[in-house]
């Protein structure tokens, strides 16, 4: 959430910066603000998305320092004076901020009865303000001031911030929020996320929590909360500029749901022989013993990763016989969880960054159990917290709502259970091939089904204005359900309910009329008959049936308003199949309704704030 930017070099800085807050802007949108050196602080910011504040830039102005932002606003409505970069009251200290001020309420009355005057509704704000205070008496220079004011806080932080009296120095600190410095020659960058400075360097420096950088044009200093100076590992990015570019596809989204042949296929490379039968996790290798010997497995997450961690429940039980709870992460902080020594979680965020899913972790880690990361971005703060973990190389997905980290996530929790079942032998040899011999043929099967997605056209149409739709599965169809809707309510704004199917009798049926679209995922073959049942008590109350079913399936087909088929696999796998049809139906009538796929309204990519 929010996008920090900041270039200090030899290079027009708000040209750097635009750029940046361009790539950043799936995270955040509500507004866009920058702050550069030219002799004094000159700050532009206002309500809307970058392209609006790229107008109100002066051309003709060059300066070679500042710092930029998206905001997704925490603590006051999107409006001009909320919009970041905050200032000091002597207008010398401008600051970007991502992430939450707790007690920024006592520090502002404090601040207040000294005479300082506040004019937005932001935490952040008294940040600003906080810091030109430890500055005033002349006491402190400004490296030290902000470290002073950074110890009175509570919440979390990624920060960017310049001072009009040291140009040529920017300071950037990081506590719950990530950020990075982007080392160059004669020119560093700091951002919330490298896919800001990737054009200009592949060298990174990751900031851990607690650490204070003063970057300058060709140096930086990174210090522990202590004062100590660090020396920094560095790190080479690999991330390509087509991988974060549209492409020619309209919208990221689209672009995103396409990539998924190439996505699945970059996430198994290496990792299976299906002649032999085989799956190779090298991030996992080191701790099988210790999985094999847990006692249940716990998997945290957010959103739609918490969507594929009730897929990966349906196949950890039934391939490994392991109990398993899927929690949300937000909520087990919050219940005093019983996990412990000998338990395993494994918590899963496509970017690594997700502030529930991070503190989640740390609570298990603190009380012995073993943590396993599932994450898309190398390098992130919960693939460095994690004991052990596994990629899903899913390649950068920028469209706000997840698609292909989803099947990428799924794909990758199968092969974990998949190794793990074969090391505690709860599977058997030819249980186990058929399974990696089917996964291998999951890149071609997204192809088929996407190669016909045309044909989801005419539903598209027909229910681009329904006010509801109902999502049913059985099994691990019905984490597909639960994700399908959960698509079409973020960039649709159409309200959508996921259930079990049979669910249904105990509350949703009362909903179904002749209006009402209900999408069926009758992928799993060991659920068909009972699935039929289901569409015949939707039918029966005149319900208009979408079925996404496996080819050859003409008893769902014939009880159908409309079906979609996708090829058969193995029912474990099927969710990486029927969950494509259901992106496309959610975009498709996105864009019938008019609205911004990859920037749906009040949301935006990687949740850093809890
Ligand atoms: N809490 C700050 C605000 O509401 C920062 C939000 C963000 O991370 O964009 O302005």
């Amino acid at each position: 959430m929010c996008g920090i930017v900041g270039y200090i070099g030899d290079k027009k800085a708000s040209d750097v910066i635009i750029k940046g807050l361009k790539r950043l802007e799936y995270r955040g949108y509500d507004s866009a603000g920058i702050a550069y050196q030219n002799g004094e602080l000159q700050v532009k910011k206002g309500k809307g998305k970058v392209a609006k504040l790229e107008a109100m830039l002066d051309p003709n102005e060059n300066a070679t320092a500042g710092i930029g932002h998206t905001r997704w606003a925490t603590h006051g409505e999107p409006n001009d004076v909320n919009s970041h970069p905050h200032t000091s009251t002597s207008q010398k200290i401008a600051l970007v901020h991502n992430g939450i001020i707790e007690n920024y309420g006592s520090l502002k009355k404090v601040l207040q009865n000294k005479g300082y005057e506040f004019y937005s509704e932001t935490d952040t704000e008294v940040l600003a303000k906080l810091i030109e205070s430890f500055l005033e008496n002349g006491e402190n220079e400004f490296k030290k001031a902000v470290q002073l004011a950074l110890a009175q806080v509570e919440g979390t932080y990624g920060l960017a911030i310049i001072h009009a009296d040291h140009p040529d120095i920017i300071i950037a600190a990081r506590k719950g929020s990530p950020l990075l410095i982007g080392v160059g020659k004669n020119e560093m960058l700091v951002a919330s996320d490298a896919s800001a400075v990737a054009e200009y360097t592949d060298q990174v420096v990751y900031l851990e929590d607690g650490e204070l950088a003063v970057i300058e044009r060709d140096n930086y200093n990174v210090e522990s909360s202590d004062s100590t100076s660090l020396i920094k590992e560095v790190h080479e990015l690999a991330m390509s500029l087509d991988e974060i570019e549209k492409g020619g596809y309209p919208y990221f989204m689209l672009k995103e749901i396409f990539e998924q042949p190439k996505a699945i296929a970059d996430c198994l490379r290496g990792r299976i022989d299906p002649e032999k039968g085989t799956v190779t996790l090298g991030g996992i290798a080191d701790v099988m013993e210790k999985l094999a010997g847990a006692k249940r497995l716990v998997i945290a997450a957010c959103g739609t990763s918490w969507h594929s961690g009730i897929v990966g429940e349906y196949l950890f039980e039934s391939l490994v016989k392991i109990p398993v709870e899927v929690e949300y992460a937000s909520e087990l902080r919050y219940k005093e969880p019983l996990i412990g020594e000998g338990d395993v979680m494994i918590v899963i965020s496509q970017s690594g960054e997700t502030a529930d899913t991070l503190a989640a972790l740390r609570q298990a880690k603190e009380n012995g159990a073993l943590v396993l990361g599932v994450v898309n971005v190398v390098g992130s703060s919960i693939a460095r917290e994690t004991d052990a973990g596994v990629y899903i190389h899913a390649g950068p997905e920028i469209g706000v709502a997840s698609t292909k980290a989803f099947t990428a996530q799924v794909t990758v929790l199968t092969l974990i259970a998949i190794m793990l079942a074969q090391y505690k032998k709860s599977i058997s040899d030819e249980k186990a091939k058929k399974l990696i011999s089917e996964l291998a043929l999951i890149p071609e099967k997204m192809q088929q089904v996407l190669d016909k997605s045309e044909n989801l056209r005419e539903v598209s149409n027909l229910f681009s204005y329904a006010p509801n739709f109902l999502y049913l599965g059985r099994s691990v169809s019905f984490p597909v359900a639960l994700e399908g809707a959960l698509k079409l309510k973020e960039i649709s704004y159409i309200h959508a309910e996921g259930y079990p199917a049979a669910e249904m009798k105990h509350g949703p049926i009362a909903l179904i009329d002749d209006m009402m679209p209900v999408v069926v995922i009758a992928g799993t073959n060991h659920t068909n008959d009972k699935m039929v049942s289901n569409i015949e008590e939707v039918r029966a109350r005149k319900g208009r049936i979408i079925a996404i079913v496996t080819e050859g399936n003409a008893e769902v087909e014939d009880l159908s308003e409309f079906s979609f088929s996708v090829p058969d696999t193995e029912d474990e796998l099927s969710p990486l199949l029927t969950v494509i049809p259901l992106q496309i139906l959610s975009y498709n009538i996105a864009v019938n309704r008019g609205c911004d796929v990859d920037q749906p309204r009040n949301l935006a990519k990687s949740v850093t704030v809890e």
